[in-house]
């Protein structure tokens, strides 16, 4: 037995043909279809969407205007009406018309949407039915000597201040090597950066500085130095405030052991990267041999002698133990 037609639910195409009216036949029918009680989707409004802006290509402007159009219908049932007020005026500020879709679908028991896009929780703005978390990751990129690490992190440091976001940088203090600025790389660049030691803090330095002025990223030189603690610092920062950390150091010390440091970031790091030196065999260098004055590979001694390139070798692992034999 047939079941009595209940509420209607409409098409994307239903909608679209009414809106545009670019088919006359096709547009009055919708418009009687729509004169009766008319369910629409959120998948439905989703891909209307899709279709006049990115098919179509039609103004953002006359888009949320046609959105409108849907919602102001008497015979229109909507979910999360309310929700769709608020998706539609966020997307004509500038917002994915999906993202906003996705935060106006989440029902009333989510308390918070996830994503990796850092862009979402500014576009969605102040009034979001639930809130953003931006998910931040923390990156260890390690190598051997001479791998190029500080030059890669004033890189990364440029690309976002060249987009108008702020960073912080630290350098371990006693790393003195860069002279007037704390980070220096071969090729000649610079720059400032906070400087940590043993007692630092950083979770609650990062903390109040990313109070003052959003940080979109945290650079940390020198890594090997940092305190297993103060490597969940980072951990938190990433996690708790969602400002990802990027770290650059050293694997190994002049005798192959792990830098605390180094084990931490290895042990938790969401991203680990291998920037890669040469040997002089043309294998890559792994291993840091550290010489004394005459040249001398040194066998025994303390992790902590900073020094720069002149007292350290980037070998391969075959090469470095060949020097520590002779
Ligand atoms: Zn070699």
């Amino acid at each position: 037995m047939p079941r009595p037609l209940g509420l209607r639910s409409v098409d994307t195409t239903i909608l679209a043909r009414w809106l545009l009216g670019d088919d006359p036949a096709q547009a009055d029918l919708a418009e009687s279809l729509l004169r009766e009680p008319s369910w629409i989707s959120q998948t439905v409004l989703l891909e209307l969407g899709w279709v006049l802006h990115k098919a179509l290509r039609l103004p953002r402007d006359i888009v949320a205007d046609m959105f409108e159009q849907i919602l102001a219908l008497d015979t229109a049932i909507i979910a999360r009406q309310e929700r769709m007020a608020w998706a539609i005026s966020r997307y004509r500020a500038g917002a994915d018309w999906g993202d906003v879709m996705h935060l106006a679908a989440s029902s009333a028991e989510i308390g918070a949407f996830a994503t990796f896009d850092r862009k979402l929780a500014r576009a969605a703005g102040p009034d979001s039915p639930i809130l953003i978390e931006t998910m931040a990751k923390l990156y260890f990129y390690y190598a051997s000597m001479n791998a190029g690490k500080s030059t890669n992190l004033l890189q990364a440091d440029f690309n976002y201040r060249e987009r108008g976001m702020a960073t912080m940088l630290w350098t371990a203090a006693f790393d003195d090597r860069g002279g007037d600025r704390p980070i220096k790389s071969r090729i000649g660049l610079g720059a400032d950066a906070h400087l940590f030691d043993a007692e630092t803090d950083l979770f609650a330095r990062i903390g109040a500085a990313h109070a003052v002025q959003p940080l979109a990223c945290v650079l940390v030189d020198e890594a090997q130095w940092l305190s297993r603690e103060q490597v969940w610092q980072l951990a938190r920062v990433a996690d708790r405030l969602g400002v990802p950390v990027l770290c650059y150091g050293l694997r190994t010390d002049f005798c192959g052991r792990l830098f605390p440091g180094s084990g931490a970031l290895l042990g938790i790091a969401d991203a680990l990267v291998e920037l890669k030196a040469v040997c002089h065999c043309g294998r890559k260098a792994t291993m840091n041999l550290r010489v004394d004055d005459s040249g001398a590979a040194v066998h025994e001694g303390a992790q902590l002698e900073v020094g720069g390139n002149e007292r350290y070798v980037a070998l391969c692992r075959k090469h470095f133990t060949e020097a520590l034999e002779r």
